[in-house]
């Protein structure tokens, strides 16, 4: 079906527009291609990942290495790339796909491969020039090469345009001469090839290049020792030392001074890439989990027949499935955006970066909600598993350990919560997204009189998507009197910002499950559906606890006297059910489900 372009939301719009549920792509939407091609990654994963666990657990870095290069050869780590430099040019639903289904073995092998595919290709095919590409990226897209991205430094952390490496421009003006120290470089033992962000003079923004490394002739580069982390152990972390490393000036990467708008570009790919990362290793724990609890007895019974399991499984599935919807919704508006514009004339490398730019609101949020959502997982898969789940024979240890880095690097969840609401008033600001509008709505509603009719909830999720609208208006309600109060000084107020950030998180992730269901069921039958509409409700009674709390906080901290009082009287109404969901039965019949499938099975 093809998409026009005012039908297709624009980033952060879904805030204040509403979804039709037949416009949300879901994972049971791919096609047949993408179908053989997750069987095939997921093969993959089987063979060349989880048969060598060990392994990657014992920093077997050149392992690491070995299957980046048989993934080379099977063309996964070019799915994403022009097939004019030798990629395979899938979309970026089916760029998705690969990354979720090849990510769940280890996170030494994830993180390896999002550095490569992600943060270390695409620098050069969304800004490199038509050389720069012909000679780079067919090697970065077979796995000839292997590349890394090196933006941090000792110094410069979330700050990342505050870098010390500098880049020095020859008396013949033919190289610069770039020195300094990066750290934290995923891919840094065996890379071939870095996009390396230094300082020209005094600039303002960093600038990047595109850095050959070869151990034989190092010009100037030395890698530091492994880092020994707490987990992804056998992906190689180290630092890197440039000393007089000399980079022909047609290395340059876009412009002088465009190095921060690339790096930031690149994460926000790497964002959304990373939230797929983490959706399988999410499935695998709950299937991991549940094969336990079927099987460990306790008083005489399998510990999943207590409620206090149960109510563990049914979380875990249930924040496993809005995590899968929301992913593939946002990577299909992506795909669908980067059509258009392709259809409009941008080149693809203009249309991609575009598409990808106009959801960074999506990507930073499913960022933080998808490697939060793996964490809990984990960590109530180490729970399940009891004293054995802290053991290393069995494998929650290391997913746990593996789950803990995804919150902090492409931008720690801090940086990225605070990005999605700033990013959002920005569009507002440049009338990309129309905030003022529907906040008067929601404050003249606020002054008027709440009508007391009955509403008709007899169709399916009529009741939760009038849940959904009213959380909108939540986060409308409690943003729009901060901007009022505070106006550009808001971005000193750092937990009101977090705070309206975890309501705008709650409100996609919900939508997005309930989206999907709501889809599904119109074409395969409620009932056919029954356990997705349970995990769906769950997911948002979940959400509305989150945005209760958020919101009243919020309010307390800066709004006074009548203002307060008006204020957590409309949080009070909108955040209230006319017929509460009886989430203690929805958890039982999600965890009844997994337990009879005896994985996770949506
Ligand atoms: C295993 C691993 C692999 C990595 N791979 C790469 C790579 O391949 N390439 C690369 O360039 N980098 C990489 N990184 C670096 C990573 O992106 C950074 O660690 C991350 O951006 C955070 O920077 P930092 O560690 O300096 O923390 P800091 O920036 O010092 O942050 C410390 C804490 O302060 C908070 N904080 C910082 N600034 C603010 C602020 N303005 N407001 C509120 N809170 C704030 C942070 O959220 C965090 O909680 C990797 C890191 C690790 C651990």
């Amino acid at each position: 079906m093809e998409t026009k372009d005012k039908e297709l939301l624009r980033g952060g719009q879904f805030l204040v527009k509403e979804t039709k549920c037949e416009d949300v792509f879901t994972p049971e939407d791919f096609s047949e291609e993408q179908k053989m091609m997750k069987e095939a990654v997921m093969e993959f994963n089987e063979r060349e990942i989880i048969a060598h666990k060990a392994r990657f657990e014992a920093k077997d870095y050149a392992l690491t290495e070995e299957v980046m290069r048989k993934a080379g050869e099977l063309g996964f780590l070019g799915v994403a790339v022009p097939e004019a430099y030798g990629g395979l040019d899938m979309g970026f639903v089916s760029t998705l796909l690969v990354c979720d289904y090849i990510s769940s073995g280890t996170g030494s092998f994830s993180t390896a491969f999002g550095a490569h595919t992600g943060i270390g290709t695409m620098p050069i095919t969304l800004y490199g020039t038509e050389e720069q590409k012909q000679k780079y990226v067919p090697k970065l897209a077979t796995g000839e090469w292997f590349g890394a991205y090196c933006l941090t430094e000792p110094g410069a952390g979330s700050d990342a345009n505050s870098g010390k490496t500098t880049a020095t421009l020859s008396e013949d003006g033919k190289s610069y001469k770039i020195n300094g120290q990066k750290m934290w470089i995923s891919n840094a033992g065996f890379c071939r090839l870095m996009i390396v962000f230094a300082r020209i003079e005094n600039d303002k923004n960093i600038t990047g290049f595109i850095v050959e490394y070869d151990k034989d002739n190092p010009n100037g580069i030395t890698l530091g020792e492994e880092e020994h982390k707490l987990g992804i152990r056998a992906s190689s972390t180290r630092q890197v030392f440039f000393n007089d490393t000399v980079v022909p000036v047609e290395n340059m990467l876009a412009g002088r001074g465009e190095g921060f708008k690339i790096a930031m570009n690149a994460l926000n790919v790497g964002r959304i890439k990373l939230a797929g990362a983490c959706l399988d290793s999410q499935r695998r724990i709950l299937t991991t989990a549940v094969q336990y609890a079927n099987e460990r007895k306790q008083f005489n019974t399998p510990i999943a027949d207590f409620g206090a399991i149960k109510y563990k499984l049914a979380e875990m599935a249930a924040s496993a499935y809005a995590g899968e919807s929301a992913t593939y919704r946002a990577a299909k508006n992506i795909e669908d955006r980067i059509a258009l514009r392709v259809a409009a004339g941008n080149s693809h490398q203009e249309a991609e970066l575009k598409g990808v730019e106009e959801y960074a609101i999506e990507c930073s949020i499913l960022k933080v909600a998808v490697s939060e959502d793996v964490q809990n997982c984990a960590d109530e898969g180490i729970q399940i598993f009891g004293g054995m789940g802290f053991s290393e024979e069995t494998p929650m240890e290391a997913a746990w350990r593996d789950a803990r880095i995804a919150r902090i690097y492409e931008g720690t969840n801090e940086i990225n919560r605070m990005l999605s609401v700033g990013m959002l008033v920005k569009k507002a600001m440049k009338g990309h997204v129309d905030l003022l509008g529907p906040a008067q709505a929601v404050q003249e509603e606020l002054m008027g009189i709440p009508s007391f009719d009955t509403p008709d909830y007899s169709e399916l999720f009529a009741e939760e998507k009038e849940m959904v609208a009213k959380l909108k208006k939540v986060f409308l309600m409690v943003a729009g009197a901060a901007v009022q109060k505070f106006g550009p000084d808001l971005e000193e107020h750092q937990q009101l910002l977090i705070a309206a950030s975890d309501i705008l998180i709650e409100i996609y992730m919900a939508e997005s499950a309930i989206l999907r269901t709501e889809k599904n069921a119109k074409r395969f039958g409620e009932e056919a559906q029954a356990v997705q509409i349970a995990m769906a409700k769950l997911y948002l009674y979940n959400a509305v606890s989150i945005v209760e709390k958020n919101g009243k906080e919020s309010i307390i901290s800066f709004a006074e006297g009548d203002e307060q009082r008006m204020l957590l009287m409309g949080l009070k109404r909108f955040v209230k059910y006319t017929n509460y969901p009886d989430i203690v039965d929805l958890r039982i019949a999600i965890a009844e489900k997994v337990k009879a499938e005896n994985k996770y099975c949506f």
